[in-house]
């Protein structure tokens, strides 16, 4: 097993150090969850695309640079080592994009990928419902046969973004007669369309990170269904392993967050703190783990292999992770650690990563999958 990078992957990552360093914004950027933050992240996203550094593992006809999965593991730590801003456009380039390259017409790449890419279209997901979150196969929302297309009713919920996107893509039950799994049809829609109210939900931080969204027979032509009608669950089922797999939470998220921990411990102040040294380590350590983990995936990957049950350990391993790091680094800030807004970034990232073993699906729901389907435990 050869761990190094390729002398390629090197020189790929200098350039990208090279002009993040000179183009992160300092100040940051001001919340994404606010209308003037979302569109200041839109603007640095159209800057990243200029670049050539949106979407690098896709295609060039797209935007990309075909780069490989390697090379976006090292832009992803470039990314964070550089505090680069959140990812506006999450949910289209590592949920929808990722779903439309295994699932999507050519019509569809052509037409929703080149926009994703520069943040001119900003997407929503909208699964959850408030009668459907682990459970997602109990959806109620309802598309309707007509003329050309499809009439959508019901509601969404917890739609991450979706106070100020463009776009939104979720499963809609298309066959109120068939089983629970079936008669589900995946469809994008547009969030300003006649008959779509969006109402903002404010999160722990008091910032509107997610949505409601309320349908009232909004019309979706044939052309926004992704995969055949009814087969809306083997689609989702694609979404969801890159969701907690792969793409959406990179390592290299981790080991900057790792290597942030280790310099805040170097720099403390708080009496005790040598009591804490271990728990930095720990995080060190397991930050590295999942990035060991994660070149084993991709390294399956480009034999040709898919991804499967086995995302719910990453997703499991992450979201913890995330968690022990913030509440380490809150025990490291002592009575600092109340400060919230600027200068305050670790309370912020300890609030957010509370959120991180419910979204992508629970971490109950995780293990019930680790223990049916990788161990093969009963029911
Ligand atoms: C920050 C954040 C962002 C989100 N963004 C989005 C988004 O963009 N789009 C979207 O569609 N959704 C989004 N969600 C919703 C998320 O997917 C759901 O909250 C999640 O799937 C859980 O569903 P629920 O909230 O309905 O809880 P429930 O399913 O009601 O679960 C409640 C509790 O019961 C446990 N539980 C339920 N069933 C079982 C079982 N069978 N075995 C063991 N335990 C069980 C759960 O683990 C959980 O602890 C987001 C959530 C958060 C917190």
């Amino acid at each position: 097993m050869d761990l190094d990078y390729s002398p390629a992957d090197e020189a790929f990552r200098a350039e990208v150090r090279a002009w993040l360093g000179e183009h992160v914004p300092d100040p940051p950027l001001v919340s994404v969850n606010t209308a003037a933050g979302f569109e200041a992240h839109r603007r640095w996203e159209r800057e990243l695309a200029g670049a050539g550094l949106a979407v690098i593992s896709w295609p060039q006809r797209y935007g990309g640079r075909d780069a490989s999965l390697v090379q976006w593991l090292v832009f992803e730590e470039e990314y964070y080592r550089a505090g680069g801003p959140v990812r506006v456009g999450q949910n289209g380039l590592f949920l929808l994009a990722p779903t439309l390259f295994a699932h999507g017409t050519a019509e569809q790449l052509d037409r929703v990928l080149p926009p994703m890419a520069t943040a001119e279209q900003v997407w929503a997901q909208a699964w959850s419902e408030p009668g459907a979150g682990s459970d997602l196969a109990a959806i109620r929302s309802t598309a309707a046969r007509v003329d050309g297309g499809w009439l959508l009713s019901g509601q969404k919920t917890w739609s991450s973004r979706a106070a100020f996107a463009d776009r939104a893509f979720g499963l809609f039950r298309s066959e109120p007669s068939a089983e629970r799994h079936r008669g589900l049809t995946y469809l994008m829609f547009d969030l300003r369309a006649p008959g779509v109210t969006v109402r903002p939900i404010a999160q722990l931080d008091g910032e509107a990170g997610f949505a409601e969204i309320f349908l009232d027979e909004v019309f979706v032509p044939d052309a926004d269904v992704i995969g055949a009608p009814g087969e809306g669950w083997r689609v989702a089922m694609s979404t969801a392993s890159h969701e907690r797999g792969l793409s959406l939470r990179s390592p290299g998220r981790f080991l900057a967050t790792a290597d942030r921990l280790a310099g805040l411990w170097q720099r403390g102040a708080v009496a005790g703190r040598e009591a804490l040294g271990e728990r930095v380590a720990d995080a060190w350590i397991a930050a590295r783990a999942y990035q060991l983990h994660t070149f084993g995936i991709v390294a399956a990957l480009e034999d040709g292999g898919a991804l499967g049950a086995e995302s719910s350990l990453g997703k499991v391993f992450w979201s913890e992770l995330d968690v022990s790091i913030c509440e380490t680094a809150l025990d490291l800030l002592g009575p600092a650690a109340e400060v919230t807004g600027p200068g305050g970034e670790w309370p912020a990232s300890y609030l957010f990563s509370l959120a991180g073993p419910i979204y992508a699906g629970t971490n109950e729901i995780q293990r019930s999958v680790i223990a049916e389907r990788l161990l093969g435990m009963p029911r």
